[in-house]
């Protein structure tokens, strides 16, 4: 797709420059010029009063036959022989895509010794499962499970790949992506089938999280997308369930993996495990000040949940990244969300707000934050929060 301005009919307006987004249309002597910082949005093209602004789309040669792909794959993403609750809930996901489409639902499982966690996946939903095991897979590494996913996907064509926005996933999916000559949707928030093609609609957040996106992948094969965890929920396993395993061999050679693991340093304690947490106590910017998120901390630690943060007090240096929520940190879905001191930005409730119950506390009573709290309480953090944890000290004391 490209767009270019017909310099004969344009009139110098200069409607055109104020409406691109990008910066990309600049006025040399009264004509419009479109840059190379164009991304080709077609935003422009309607402002122009006298149709100056043409975009062309390009013929486009589709190299898949796409008939030759078929089934919903879940990329089952395990750890020292335990499988990740975003595999589970991909599983559950993938189960009604694939009943949508009237296919198969397969999971790719690669490891050391992972034959034991096949029972798991059935139970989960799959009808078949692609297992490769191998000491090379003993720990994650770029290189051989790229190989690996690449060469599965060559072998068995699937029409659909659902992987874990997580670390892995988001290291894993586009390179593979990239391997096998498709797309990939990054960080999706919801999934769904569009009516009018059947394609998988994978909708994500855009322009900085104020548009969600839906996005198709009509031409190339097969369609992927990472897909933060907690988005869904885990299915109901169902260990009567199960089905075939296709055994394959790994065609990973030592000299294919670049990367050498050392030494696993665990920087993350329970109180950061977040995606995994069922009661999550935040702090934002209303905490004011770095050493009052002791207040956060110790509120959590009573009542055995994880420490979350907004980015505000990330930025401000108060707590760790890796204690973000929110649309650039983690997507959470704790029973239980303590909000406090946290406006409610858009962003930051694009992580959190699939919590089953919200509770927020901040001092404005018109707080974006109570619109969707189940229950809020206007004060001040620094008199609510220690009047909490005394109140579930007790609480637990006469326990
Ligand atoms: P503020 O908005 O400043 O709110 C502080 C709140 O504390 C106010 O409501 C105030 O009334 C209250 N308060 C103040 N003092 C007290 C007190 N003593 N007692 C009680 N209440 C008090 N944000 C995220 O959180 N996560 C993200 O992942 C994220 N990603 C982003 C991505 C992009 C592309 C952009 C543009 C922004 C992103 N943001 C994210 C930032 C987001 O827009 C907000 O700026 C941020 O969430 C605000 O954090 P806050 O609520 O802690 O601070
Ligand atoms: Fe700007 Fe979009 Fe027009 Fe390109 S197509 S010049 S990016 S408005
Ligand atoms: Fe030219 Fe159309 Fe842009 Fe006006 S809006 S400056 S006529 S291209």
């Amino acid at each position: 797709m490209a767009v270019k301005v017909i310099s004969d009919q344009c009139i110098g307006c200069s409607a055109c420059v104020g409406a691109c987004p990008f910066g990309a249309i600049i006025m040399e002597n009264d004509k419009a010029i479109i840059t190379e910082a164009c991304t080709a949005c077609g935003a422009c093209v309607d402002v122009c009063p006298v149709g100056a602004i043409l975009r062309e789309v390009e013929e486009k040669t589709v190299a898949v036959d796409k008939n030759l792909y078929k089934g919903v794959w879940v990329y089952i993403e395990q750890v020292n022989g335990h499988i990740r609750n975003v595999s589970h809930e991909l599983l559950g996901e993938g189960r009604k895509l694939a009943d949508a489409m009237g296919q198969e639902l397969a999971a790719v499982l690669i490891g050391q010794d992972v034959a034991s966690l096949t029972k798991d996946v059935f139970a989960s939903g799959a009808d078949k499962i692609y297992l490769v095991e191998g000491t090379e897979f003993k720990h994650y590494s770029t290189d051989g499970y790229t190989i690996t996913m690449t060469d599965l996907i060559n072998t068995y064509r699937p029409s659909v790949i659902l992987m874990g926005a997580t670390n892995d996933g988001r290291d894993l999916g586009p390179r593979v992506a990239c391997r096998v000559g498709t797309g990939l949707t990054a960080d999706c928030t919801n999934l769904g089938i569009d009516e009018a093609t059947g394609l998988v609609a994978w909708t994500r957040p855009a322009f900085g999280g104020n548009i969600m996106a839906t996005i198709l992948c009509p031409d190339h094969r097969p369609q992927m997308g990472t897909i933060r965890p907690k988005v869904f929920k885990r299915p109901e396993q169902d260990f009567s369930h199960t089905g075939e395993i296709i055994k394959v061999a790994s065609k990973v050679k030592p000299e294919d993996i670049r990367t050498e693991l050392i030494e696993v340093i665990q920087a993350c304690t329970a109180s950061c495990n977040l995606e995994e947490a069922e009661i999550i106590v935040s702090g934002g910017r209303g905490m004011c000040k770095p050493e009052n998120f002791t207040l956060i901390e110790e509120l959590a630690n009573v009542l055995g949940g994880a420490v979350g943060a907004s980015r505000a007090a990330v930025d401000a240096g108060w707590i760790p990244a890796l204690n973000q929520v929110g649309q650039t940190g983690k997507t959470v879905g704790p029973k239980v969300y303590f909000a406090c001191g946290i406006s409610g930005a858009i962003q930051h409730l694009a992580g959190m707000s699939s919590s089953d119950i919200v509770i927020a506390i901040n001092k404005d009573a018109d707080a974006p934050i109570f619109k969707m709290a189940d229950y809020g309480i206007v004060g001040d953090v620094l008199e609510v929060i220690p009047a909490l944890i005394a109140e579930f000290k007790k609480l637990k004391a006469a326990n």
